[in-house]
């Protein structure tokens, strides 16, 4: 039975896997300015006041960046700065009271591997680590600057392999949320994103974009009477058959079960119909399955300029819709005559 589009759209989520989410970040940033104001009053108690008053900075440059992160959606592109800044202020507490040192320098580490990228966390740890044994070097015995100077390396190389592996784990996970398993096309998770992407750049650079939607008819009776693994061979041969035939620009989706989605940059509708009735033709004459000829039905349309990707694929699916109306082993757009120009009036 067909499912409507608005259902079936509505089970498309977007997941863009952040290397940490929103409410992550948030609490490391409060957990940070939380301890830095117990520091500072710490040091109040001691009348070190210019400690206090670097530590009261950090204090309200963490309050900002959680407050920018609640309010934001967007990853906080200002996540560098604050790190930088914060760790000037330390530079300056560690210079006027060194045993700080100790205490707060490998919280910072690990606060750099979780919230920046990791070249930029090196570059920090690297400038921490050079200022700390300078520091240390200068008031504290050699053998007290080798230790800390162990520990803390030993520390910064922990942190960073955590978030190397995180980040890897993150790129595969992405990898296969977006990919089908079955067919190794990318999955419709991944079509919501790049059908955006298409129609954000047709709005900044104009030009002409198709969609196709591409169905298998009458594949419930292949599989009840061929199995579901000749079913998943035909689809796996009809996946490749297409893929194959496609432009480097243009991309392949699987959308749903008999289901795959195109999308054609540059190309016109009169073009994409042209291409929709090559594989209309190409399959019907393919034994996908031995000695069974499958047929498709096919939905085109042009992408509209400033409409949202689910505006675009429900046209294409209602021209889907129309050409199994209409008898399936069809390909239906938004201009009929172009059809009657490829075969005649054929079809
Ligand atoms: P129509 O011509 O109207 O498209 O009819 P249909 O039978 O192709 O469409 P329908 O939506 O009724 O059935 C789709 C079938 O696709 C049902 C399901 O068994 C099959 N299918 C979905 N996913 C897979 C899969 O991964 N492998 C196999 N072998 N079959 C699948
Ligand atoms: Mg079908
Ligand atoms: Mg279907």
């Amino acid at each position: 039975m067909r499912i409507s589009v608005s259902s079936r759209l509505s089970c498309v989520t977007l997941d863009k896997f952040p290397m940490l989410n929103h409410s992550v970040k948030l609490k490391i940033f409060l957990i940070s300015a939380f301890a830095l104001f117990i520091g500072a009053i710490f040091k109040a108690i001691e009348n070190d006041f210019i400690v206090v008053i670097a530590d009261v900075l950090m204090v309200g440059i963490f309050l900002l960046a959680a407050f920018q992160e609640a309010t934001k959606r967007e990853r906080n592109p200002s996540d560098f700065f604050i790190l930088q800044m914060v760790t000037g202020l330390y530079m300056l507490v560690v210079y006027r009271s060194p045993d700080v040192i100790y205490l707060w320098s490998y919280p910072l580490v690990m606060v750099y591997y979780f919230l920046l990228p990791h070249q930029k966390a090196i570059t920090l740890n690297a400038i921490l680590v050079g200022w700390s044994a300078l520091i240390t070097y200068t008031f504290m015995p050699v053998e007290h600057l080798a230790r800390f100077f162990v520990t803390l390396s030993t520390a910064s190389v922990f942190a960073y392999s955590f978030s190397v592996l995180v980040a890897r784990q993150n790129r595969v996970l992405k990898q296969q949320a977006q990919t089908d398993v079955l067919t190794g096309l990318a999955n419709r998770r991944a079509m919501e994103t790049e059908l955006e992407t298409e129609l954000s750049r047709l709005k900044r650079y104009k030009g002409t974009s198709c969609l196709m939607i591409l169905d298998i008819d009458h594949f419930k009776s292949i599989n009840d009477s061929f199995g579901h693994a000749t079913g998943d061979k035909a689809l796996n041969a009809l996946a490749s058959m297409v893929k194959q035939r496609l432009r480097k620009s243009d991309r392949i989706f699987r959308y749903g079960g008999e289901e795959f989605v195109i999308i054609l940059p540059n190309t016109e509708l009169q073009h994409g119909v042209l291409l929709a009735e090559y594989f209309r033709e190409l399959v019907s004459h393919s034994e996908l399955i031995d000695e069974v000829n499958l047929t498709i039905s096919v939905g085109v349309t042009e992408m509209v300029i400033g409409e949202d990707w689910k505006t675009c694929f429900e046209r294409a699916d209602r021209h889907l819709y129309v050409a199994k109306k209409q008898g399936r082993n069809r390909t239906i757009s938004d201009k009929e005559d172009f059809l009657q120009i490829i075969n005649g009036g054929a079809s």
